[in-house]
């Protein structure tokens, strides 16, 4: 390479994702906590439509999606015309910026915000604007204050990752309806499953001229491998991404086992109240043993420590029994841990072992 090439503005700016450790050296089976997936797969029908798909393997998919589209707006009473299907949410966030933001345009996300923003607002040549939040959870107004005639977009995860928090929908509407006439509000909703009778902003994407939702196949519905998500919102925005899109995405057994999985909301309800309910076993063993979190209302729980140092061991010691939980100083916040809530037997054996290690540093076996 000669100093004359040279990719786009912003480009060298980004550091690379990293994603949640799957494995531990030194530890065949170990218990991976650390990416949010649901501890129970996808539902049998999920399955079944992907092992069909085997037959098929050497047609082209179709580049419509309307039987993903379709089985999205029935279930959840949307405009089939206004979703869009991509690898993932990821891509939804990326053709968000790679549309709406270029040199010179801002992109505001809150502080401990999902790594995405940051990495597509770059991408497509945008300033990352980040703005504080309070006590871990979005703060509208510092949002509002942030924005200038140059915001392009405004990301939001509600539920966000890794706080687990969320803030209410009169306050998304709000944020929405004294956003500068040119910026966009995001909605990201990849944890909105968990939360019983929350539409994940479903209703602002349709009745707001300036609101996004994305949502995703890769937590609740157990699904992450496969790389399935969705956006809906105005029909003039989605128009503009379905012209970047590319028309060959999703596979065949992309758009398939998503249909199949979406509309099989039996699986999903049982997953939403297994999880609520491990989740306040955990919150509350942790808490037992002088682990305090925020109220979550996803599938982690954000585990304080003392300090940065406590949670490295902490962390070092989990992963010395063969738990693989999340660091999170990326997103500044390097004395916690994030702990997705697995099936019972791992709740029971990350509380365990978070006890042990308790009682260790306190005594001050461990530095
Ligand atoms: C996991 C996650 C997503 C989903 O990403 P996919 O590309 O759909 O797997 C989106 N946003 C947040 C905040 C997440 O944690």
């Amino acid at each position: 390479m000669t100093d004359q090439i040279q990719p786009q503005p912003g480009i060298l700016d980004i550091a690379q994702y990293v994603g949640g450790a799957a494995t531990v050296a030194g530890q065949a089976n170990a218990v991976k906590l650390s990416s949010n997936e649901n501890p129970f797969g996808p539902s049998d029908k999920a399955k079944e439509a992907f092992a069909k798909c085997a037959h098929s393997m050497h047609r082209y998919p179709n580049t419509h999606h309307m039987g993903l589209r379709q089985a999205i707006a029935d279930v959840h009473a949307l405009e089939a015309e206004r979703v869009i299907c991509g690898v993932g949410s990821d891509e939804i966030l990326h053709l968000l910026c790679q549309a709406y933001v270029g040199q010179g345009s801002e992109v505001v996300f809150t502080e401990h915000g999902f790594l995405m923003y940051r990495i597509s607002t770059l991408a497509a040549g945008g300033t990352p604007v980040e703005v504080k939040e309070c006590d871990r959870t979005t703060d509208v107004d510092a949002i509002l204050a942030a924005c200038t005639e140059r915001t392009k977009l405004v990301f939001i995860a509600n539920p966000n990752n890794p706080t687990g928090t969320m803030i209410a929908v009169t306050e998304l509407e709000r944020l929405a309806k004294n956003l500068p006439p040119q910026a966009i509000l995001v909605i990201d909703s990849a944890y909105s499953e968990y939360v019983e009778g929350y539409d994940g902003g479903a209703e602002l994407a349709g009745r707001l001229p300036n609101v996004v939702m994305t949502r995703t196949f890769s937590k609740i519905y157990g699904l992450g491998g496969l790389r399935i998500g969705w956006g809906y919102g105005p029909q003039g925005i989605i128009d503009v991404l379905n012209r970047i899109k590319g028309p060959f995405n999703l596979s065949t057994v992309q758009l398939e086992t998503a249909e199949a999985a979406v509309r099989d909301q039996d699986w999903v309800t049982r997953c939403r109240t297994d999880n609520a309910r491990l989740r306040a076993w955990l919150a509350e063993a942790l808490a037992e043993k002088g682990v305090p979190s925020d109220t979550s209302t996803a599938n982690f729980i954000l585990a304080r420590f003392s300090g940065p140092a406590e949670a490295e061991a902490c962390d070092l010691y989990l992963q010395g029994e063969g738990m693989i939980v999340r660091r999170v100083s990326s997103y500044k916040l390097p004395h916690c841990l994030r702990i997705t809530v697995g099936d019972e037997p791992s709740c029971r054996r990350v509380a365990h072992l978070i006890g042990q290690f308790k009682a260790h540093y306190m005594a001050g076996d461990l530095v």
